[in-house]
């Protein structure tokens, strides 16, 4: 059995005060680590003080991106060593709008998974089709294609720990979700690339989330669903009384 892992997203969203408040009314509430991976992704300013207000609870922080180089003059960037060296457990990586706004390349993002690997943060992969691409029938092509490009040249073991989230780019905060059956046909289809791959315990072990307007009224169907393993939320994470509920479906 896959543990469900419920990760927010707050993208460029909330004030230092917003977050902190946040995290301090979620912190005791969250349900037990035994039961759900329960992950807030927040802007970077806010990292050190989020991981410090979350230390010792079961809420985990992550960082919404990163650079892959360990240091150097990158004016801007953050780097996998210095997330680590604030204790951040995750971070999402290849999201569509930073794939698309960013110009990040999948050969970005397999550089980044193998940095967030050498420093023990775990990844959370991002894919996901846009709407002319699954008129056109092509959202395996697509998706699997991403998957091959970002899980290039690791073990096994590496790769039954990462996560991957499938966000068809056409839901993402536009209030249209995937139907469950066809989010999980999409996740199902990941996980053959995984076996593929690495072979069928990794595909066993590997969580597979979907996103894309996911919120309280929703979740509990999308999580049903066979190779359905979580959640990496948006919008509906923006709210401590959302966040809550989304994780209780977890
Ligand atoms: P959404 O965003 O839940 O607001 O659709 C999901 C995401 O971009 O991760």
């Amino acid at each position: 059995m896959r543990k469900p892992i419920i990760a927010g997203n707050w993208k460029m969203y909330k004030s230092f005060d917003e977050a902190v408040e946040f995290v301090e009314a979620v912190r005791e509430a969250v349900p037990s680590e035994e039961k759900v991976d329960a992950v807030v992704c927040a802007p970077a300013i806010y990292l050190p003080t989020l991981v410090d207000i979350a230390t010792e609870t079961d809420l985990a922080i992550g960082a919404q991106n990163m650079h892959f180089e360990e240091e150097g003059a990158f004016t801007g960037e953050i780097s996998p060593a210095q997330l680590a060296s604030i204790h951040v457990d995750y971070v999402i990586l290849g999201h569509s709008e930073r794939r698309e706004l960013f110009n990040e390349t999948d050969e970005a993002v397999n550089k980044k998974v193998k940095a967030a690997l050498a420093h023990g943060i775990v990844p959370i992969i991002c894919c996901g089709e846009t709407l002319e691409e699954r008129e056109a029938g092509n959202t395996e092509a697509k998706v699997s294609g991403q998957i091959r490009a970002a899980l290039e040249g690791f073990s096994a073991d590496e790769v039954a720990h990462m996560v991957l989230a499938y966000e068809p780019i056409w839901a993402i905060g536009t209030g249209k979700t995937a139907t469950a059956d066809d989010a999980n046909q999409v996740c199902g289809a990941i996980r053959d690339v995984v076996k593929e791959l690495y072979g069928a315990e990794t595909a066993e072990a590997i969580r597979i989330q979907y996103g894309g307007s996911v919120k309280p009224e929703n979740i509990v169907e999308l999580l049903s669903k066979e190779h359905i393993d979580g959640a990496l939320v948006g919008g509906a994470s923006l709210q401590v009384e959302s966040y809550l509920k989304l994780l209780e479906a977890g």
